[in-house]
């Protein structure tokens, strides 16, 4: 992964989150991702961690290996459900001391899954507001948070989900990620009420390529995105159509991010699934271009 600085004129700035894997065929896979998308220089690649610590090792060890073996920056997705304040802040200390500075601080799920009754433990964090703060007692780490622009599918309101986003921010959270959406007005009228309250860290666009649209869409309803009936009607007829399917996510991811971008955004987080093809097309379209590598970026000079 020896590349020079990827190429933008356009000031478009990129991040990649994947997850770790399980098994060695996985663990493969990622990397191809990984070197893949590596020469498109994104500002961090975060790798996230299961509900309850239950990836605690395979997140660990996907960081340690992306700081042994890569230029990347990495961030690391923390949960404080079903866990101490103890055992988080060991876990925090662990990574510190491998070297990771950038957190992607989160409350997480309850262990029945999205939408199960959350319960907070006496002993733990009780959610990210906590969490963020904890975070900044061990170090001065960079510090990312969750937002969401449909709202928390347990917040009562939009002013709740906002209130607490400020807590966060207040706390010492530097950037918002969001929950992947797909209509950008969503977006953009989030955007307006987290500035109406005072918020004004960046709030970063997630950005989900869809491999396969039954998939997300079923998964959209429980994390409260909303599947427009356009986007639907887009992919209608698709399913064991793969090679239209792609083409379809392609073109409606181009128009998304290219979209976003004449509203003013110039950072974007992608939701890889560890699959470098469809980001890697976009990254493209949005004016990111791998350098030639070092030697022959000098044979080219020489020539
Ligand atoms: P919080 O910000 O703590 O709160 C979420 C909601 O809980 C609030 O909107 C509110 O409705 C309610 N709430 C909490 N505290 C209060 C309070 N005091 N008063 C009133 N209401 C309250 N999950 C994982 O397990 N692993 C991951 O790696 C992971 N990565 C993610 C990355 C991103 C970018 C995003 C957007 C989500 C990610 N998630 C991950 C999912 C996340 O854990 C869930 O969405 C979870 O339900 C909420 O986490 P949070 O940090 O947003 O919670």
């Amino acid at each position: 992964m020896s590349q020079v600085n990827a190429l933008s004129n356009s000031g478009i700035r990129v991040s990649f989150e994947f997850f770790p894997p399980k098994t060695e065929k996985m663990e493969e896979n990622l990397w191809r991702s990984i070197e893949r998308l590596a020469p498109m220089q994104p500002t961090f690649v975060s790798v996230t961690y299961g509900a309850g610590g239950s990836t605690r090792e395979r997140t660990h060890h996907t960081i340690s290996r992306i700081l042994k073996e890569t230029s990347l920056v990495p961030a690391a997705h923390l949960t404080c459900v079903d866990a101490s304040r103890e055992e988080v802040d060991d876990v925090v200390r662990q990574y510190r001391d491998t070297g990771v500075k950038h957190f992607v601080a989160l409350r997480g799920d309850s262990q029945a899954g999205v939408g199960g009754k959350y319960v907070a433990r006496e002993d733990g964090y009780r959610n990210a507001v906590e969490l963020v703060a904890g975070l900044k007692a061990i170090d001065d780490f960079e510090i990312s948070v969750a937002a969401y622009p449909e709202k928390h599918p347990e917040s009562p309101d939009f002013a709740t989900d906002i209130d607490l986003l400020k807590r966060k921010v207040d706390n010492g959270a530097t950037r918002a990620i969001t929950q992947f959406f797909f209509d950008n007005d969503v977006f953009e009228r989030y955007v307006e009420r987290a500035r109406k309250a005072g918020i004004y860290i960046p709030i970063v666009p997630g950005i989900a390529p869809i491999h396969d649209f039954t998939k997300i869409a079923r998964f959209a309803g429980a994390t409260g995105a909303s599947i427009p009936a356009w986007l639907a009607a887009r992919f209608d007829g698709l399913d064991g159509d793969e090679q239209t399917h792609s083409h379809v996510s392609a073109a409606f991811c181009a128009e998304q991010v290219l979209d976003l971008t004449k509203r003013g955004i110039s950072d974007f987080h992608f939701y890889t699934m560890n699959r470098a093809d469809l980001v890697y097309s976009i990254c493209h379209i949005l004016g990111l271009r791998a350098a030639l590598p070092k030697g022959k970026l000098e044979a080219a000079a020489a020539a």
